[in-house]
Formats: C-alpha cells, sequence, structure tokens
C-alpha cells in the first residue's frame, strides 16, 4: 500500500494545503486508488499528482467541513472535460448523495447532467464493513464539531487509519488497533481545543491502538509554526515513529 499525503494542512493554511491522502495498492493484478478527503485546495495537486482522468477508484469524505469535500465539484469537473468513463465512487456520512449532488449543482449547475460517467454514492456508518476499490473499509466516530467518521482500510494484509478531523473516541482506538500507519489531526500542541485533538492525545491514542506508525496532520497553522516545539514530543516516544508528513511525501506500508 503506497500513502501520499497530498496536503497536510488545516482548513485555512496559507502555506499548507488542506489534509488530504491519495493510497494506492494493487491486489490479484489489479491496481486500486483512492482518496482521503478533498478540501478546497486540494484538486490542483491531486492532478499533478494522478493526471490520468480513470484512475481513482473512490473519494472517502470524513465529514462535510469545506476543507474536507469542498475540492470535489472541481475534480469531478475535470473528470467530465477529460472524458471520464469509469464510475467513481463517493463514500461518506448518510445524506452524502444530497449533499455532494448539491455542492457540485452550486459550483456548476450543468456538469450533473451531462457527466459521461457515474457517480456512485455510498452511505457508511459505524459497525458497517464494505469491500470496494480494493480495500475493506470500517469506521468509528470521532469527536469533532460537525459529525466525522474515522476510516480504516485494509488491503494485502496492511492497513491504514485515518481519522478526519477530531478527538480519538473509544471506537476509533478500537478500530485503529494494530494499524500499519495512523493518520491523525493534531490541531493544537497540548492544550485541550473542542472538537479537535492533540499532539499529546494522538500520542496516547496510537500507543492505546497499537499501531506501528502515527502520522500527526491537520496541526492549526500557528501550532504549525511552533513545530520545533512538537519535535522533542515525538522524539520522547519509543514503542512507535511518529511524524509530520509534508505535502508530497510518500510512505510505503
Ligand atoms: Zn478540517
Ligand atoms: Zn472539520
Amino acid at each position: 500500500m503506497e500513502v501520499k499525503f497530498i496536503g497536510v494542512g488545516e482548513a485555512f493554511d496559507e502555506e499548507y494545503p488542506n489534509t488530504s491522502i491519495q493510497v494506492e495498492a494493487e491486489e490479484g493484478g489489479i491496481e486500486h486508488c483512492i482518496l482521503l478527503d478533498c478540501g478546497f485546495t486540494v484538486p490542483p495537486l491531486f492532478w499533478k499528482s494522478c493526471p490520468d482522468g480513470e484512475r481513482l477508484d473512490a473519494v472517502w469524505i470524513s465529514h462535510f467541513h469545506g476543507d474536507h469535500f469542498f475540492g470535489l465539484p472541481a475534480l469531478i469537473a475535470r473528470f467530465w472535460q477529460l472524458g471520464r468513463q469509469k464510475p467513481l465512487l463517493v463514500i461518506g456520512l448518510p445524506g452524502v448523495e444530497q449533499i455532494v449532488t448539491q455542492t457540485i449543482g452550486l459550483a456548476y449547475p450543468s456538469v450533473l447532467a451531462k457527466l459521461g460517467y457515474e457517480l456512485r454514492f455510498i452511505e457508511m456508518q459505524p459497525g458497517k464493513v464494505l469491500m470496494r476499490a480494493g480495500f475493506v473499509w470500517r469506521s468509528a466516530p470521532n469527536a469533532h464539531s460537525r459529525s466525522d467518521l474515522a476510516v480504516r482500510i485494509d488491503c494485502g494484509g496492511k492497513s491504514l487509519f485515518y481519522s478526519g478531523d477530531g478527538a480519538p473516541t473509544e471506537d476509533s482506538v478500537l478500530l485503529a488497533r494494530g494499524a500499519d500507519l495512523a493518520v491523525h489531526e493534531a490541531f493544537r500542541m497540548s492544550e485541550p481545543s473542542p472538537g479537535h485533538s492533540t499532539v499529546s492525545k494522538c500520542i496516547d491514542f496510537a500507543r492505546s491502538a497499537q499501531v506501528k506508525r502515527l502520522a500527526l496532520v491537520h496541526l492549526e497553522r500557528n501550532e504549525r509554526r511552533r513545530r520545533e516545539q512538537i519535535f522533542p514530543m515525538i522524539r520522547a516516544v519509543s514503542e512507535l515513529e511518529v511524524f509530520l508528513p509534508e505535502p508530497g511525501d510518500k510512505i510505503r506500508i
């Protein structure tokens, strides 16, 4: 499984694009490509990373905040321009079809009627196990100001957990158990911030869930500027690798 950090930022960071992760895996000779979240600053970076309009199989939307799904109208319209024919799966919370089609309709009112490919929506909820696009998908609620689902995807014996936004919950710790990589939002360093996680909470979460590696993303922009103070916290963790990915970084798990 190859994991590429398209963006690692929060909503309004002038330097770091919104958090979004491209995941590729091969199983049985078939290549699969998915995107976890697609905020408003993501599409140009995704097109640079993946110019082939047919390659993407599915988009996961963790929750309905603009920095996690407002990139969809541009993504979907460009696939239409490119003459895409393969269906695109959009997986998210109940209501995903209505919210996403309304959003596309506001941005480009005529595009949905002329798409040459099918948009297939799948509603996800905790407890549901989905097998799509070469991955096994499971989810759990995270503690955020809007309903948010953390997701775990498994393929070929490897597993990736992605929090979306919000602080860990008992259910998300269970979901992440033993994952090869957990990507978790860490909006603040240590100070409590309602509806968000912190670097300290993420480290506790990763220890409890016994994940092998932890990538911290979605740092609040002023906190990221103080990252020299975060590095000692990260280096003090001995049981697992903790790191702050940069946009464009790729890792194989
Ligand atoms: Zn966000
Ligand atoms: Zn959010």
